[in-house]
């Protein structure tokens, strides 16, 4: 029998009353029941573009509570530019600051797209370029957190520059990258360099909860993708429904392993050498 699930089943016979418990909130859990560090889901909050509100509203809450959330920063975007100090306070806390390059390029030929600067439309860079933009950006996050590591998500979930993908490039830089794929993730499937995430706008908090239940059911891992917190961002949601998403991870963190990307996608690779 392989040590892992050696480990499982015997974990599973000296739950006893703990499970019992845990069943009061969840369904009750089937095999692998603890692959995510102990625990039978994992959660990460993901934050993106470096927006005011998220330390405003955001990073204040999070520390309230003990969680630590990835901050993907675009350096060139103001509301980074304006308050570094910030963000090197919200570093400090423990949280991620996570790679989204320095200029946000994004695809401008896409309809809607008319925000896109020409200088930085995704369609016409070199796969050479991005990676350059992109190292740069780590070279500034490490500045301000002194950290040799941190995930990446890609602008606007493409992942191509020009008419040539750039993934080869982000494996080459970082343990793993967030995409926008709405997908639940397997700890044995996840694909490190395209990890799926729930885009949230105007759901409410039960609706936000509802996924975490059923990340708990599967026994899978579930990636928040959150712009706007409380405003700023065309992608809203509102404080209230966040805070009650938060409250229920705290209520049920004995089942819920909230972690920064970063942290997940290392526990995976070291789990994937066992
Ligand atoms: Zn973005």
């Amino acid at each position: 029998m392989p040590l892992l699930n050696w480990v499982v089943s015997h974990r599973r016979m000296s739950i006893g009353l703990g499970g019992l418990l845990i069943a009061l909130h969840f369904p009750a859990a089937g095999q692998d029941e603890a692959v995510w560090k102990g625990k039978p889901c994992a959660v990460v909050l993901t934050y993106d573009d470096a927006l005011n509100v998220h330390l405003d509203n955001v990073v204040p809450i999070l520390d309230s509570l003990g969680f630590k959330g990835t901050f993907y920063i675009s350096g060139f975007f103001p509301s980074f530019r304006q308050r570094v100090r910030d963000w090197v306070s919200a570093a400090g806390e423990g949280h991620e600051l996570g790679n989204h390059t320095l200029f946000h390029p994004c695809d401008g030929t896409v309809p809607g797209r008319d925000w896109v600067r020409p200088e930085y439309d995704l369609s016409l860079y070199t796969v050479g370029r991005i990676a350059d933009e992109i190292a740069m950006a780590n070279t500034l996050l490490e500045a301000l957190d002194g950290k040799h590591t941190r995930t990446f998500a890609y602008p606007c979930g493409e992942m191509r520059a020009g008419d040539s993908s750039y993934v080869d490039e982000i494996r080459k830089e970082f343990p793993g990258a967030r995409g926008v794929g709405e997908r639940l993730e397997q700890i044995d499937s996840v694909n490190l360099y395209d990890v799926g995430a729930y885009m949230v706008n105007g759901q409410s908090g039960e609706e936000l909860i509802r996924l975490v239940r059923e990340a708990r059911g599967k026994h899978a891992m579930l990636v928040f993708l959150f712009h706007g917190v409380g405003g700023e961002h065309s992608l809203d949601v509102s404080l209230a429904d966040h805070r009650q998403l938060l409250l229920f991870l705290r209520q049920n963190e004995k089942d819920v392993w909230v972690a920064p990307m970063r942290e997940v996608v290392e526990y995976v690779r070291e789990r994937s050498r066992q």
